[in-house]
């Protein structure tokens, strides 16, 4: 059973004031909030487990070490990859990306064409424009139209036998479209191109089967889905990990090191050099059975009902615009005042305890599309409220009145 009541007292923040006001959290596409039960799992590390892993033979190391591993298989079940050894731990979304791109680089040539859209994240961006940088191919945009949602006639035309790799977002941070991924990497394979999915925005709402997707690449991030920073995932195909040489050399990731050469460990451990955040594996594993005993259906059909309700109430405002008005879309509401500027919505609406985000939300090239500086973003999470909406349109109303 759904009951909003008792999931906001799992989110012991929820009940702080912010300037005096309740906090109302509408950032969460930035990053989501922590509930009770994943901070007791971090409490709990550093209470009893804290030890170096894989490495010890002592009682506490081997404790960390099946925890650590635990959490892997449970993200392996949660995305459905075939082997636990496609679960490359790393710091999150842009680390995945990274690793990939910088693998790829010995692969690559002049020549070759790596595509991306015109929604994708800086971090969807800018490590492939370094990567054409390096191997002298060419780096195409599938283009967006005005309700924010990617051409496919345009990304079929863009498809040759040149393409190497595409990349896209699951679902855009910017607008909160749901982009066609399916038909997206259905058509790069059919010309022998491997696919990355960026999947920060989407992991935290729906369940990616990776198996099903067939994607090459699945990355995301544990703070967009409960759990903490500087911790997510790669998923790869077996068969593409095995190919790519690994990101960082170091202690961990190796099999056998002499000064002559050194011959590298198993996956995953070959992408995983350094002690890494143990602690935050363990935490990641604990947020995604904390999301699932929540239930992912549920969490899609409250936060859709949220949508709704926010996008029916604000654009009742004279004046106010959505950009991103596709019908495939997740709880995100970008928005602007018609001759106002975002940051001073935002800082008027913070007065008030309410958390947006304003600004170009590092996708840049979407803003200049619309040919705006920025916009607000007020992005909901299963543990809002409708009168949490309320309390921000009353806030948007009065940032109107003083701004105009
Ligand atoms: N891609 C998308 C679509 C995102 O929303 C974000 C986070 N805003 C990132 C990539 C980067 O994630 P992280 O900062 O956790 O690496």
């Amino acid at each position: 059973m759904f009951n909003i009541e008792d999931i906001r007292k799992d989110f012991p923040i929820l009940s702080r004031q912010v300037n005096g006001k309740p906090l109302v959290y509408f950032d969460n596409a930035a990053t989501s909030q922590t509930p009770q039960q994943v901070i007791d799992v971090i409490v709990d590390y550093y209470s009893n487990y804290n030890a170096n892993i894989h490495r010890g033979v002592h009682t506490l190391s081997q404790e960390a070490t099946d925890l650590y591993e635990d959490a892997r298989q449970k993200i392996q079940k949660h995305f459905n990859a075939k082997f636990s050894h496609e679960i490359i731990f790393t710091s999150g979304t842009t680390h995945g990306i990274n690793l990939v791109a910088n693998g790829f680089g010995s692969f690559l040539k002049k020549g070759d064409d790596i595509i991306v859209s015109a929604l994708e994240h800086h971090s969807n961006i800018v490590p492939w424009q370094m990567l054409c940088e390096h191997t002298g191919a060419t780096l195409k945009v599938i283009p967006m139209n005005e309700d924010g949602e990617l051409i496919m006639t345009a990304y079929d035309k863009l498809l040759s036998d040149n393409t190497k790799l595409v990349f896209v977002n699951h679902i855009s941070n910017a607008l909160g479209t749901i982009n066609p991924i399916e038909y997206i990497i259905e058509k790069a394979h059919g010309v022998g191109a491997a696919v990355l999915i960026d999947g920060a925005q989407s992991a935290p709402h729906l369940i990616p089967d990776v198996q099903k997707l067939d994607v090459d690449f699945y990355v995301t991030s544990a703070h967009k889905m409960c759990g903490p920073t500087g911790m997510g995932m790669l998923y790869g195909k077996e068969s593409w990990l095995k190919k790519l040489p690994p990101y960082q050399g170091g202690g961990e990731m190796i099999a056998e090191v002499t000064f002559e050469k050194t011959t590298y460990a198993d996956l995953p451990h070959k992408f995983e050099a350094g002690t890494p955040n143990i602690c935050g594996g363990i935490a990641f594993g604990a947020a995604v059975d904390y999301l699932n005993s929540i239930g992912f259906d549920n969490i899609a059909s409250y936060e859709n009902e949220l949508l709704h309700y926010a996008t029916e109430k604000l654009l009742a405002i004279d004046g106010l615009k959505i950009y991103g008005t596709s019908n495939h879309k997740t709880s995100v509401i970008s928005f602007n005042l018609k001759g106002i500027h975002p940051y001073d919505v935002g800082t008027i609406l913070d007065k008030m305890g309410i958390a947006v985000r304003t600004g170009h939300h590092c996708a840049q090239p979407i803003m200049d599309f619309y040919k705006i500086p920025g916009t607000i973003r007020a992005s909901f999470a299963f543990y809002n409220t409708k009168a949490e909406i309320d309390a921000m349109v009353e806030g948007v109303k009065k940032a109107k009145m003083m701004l105009s």
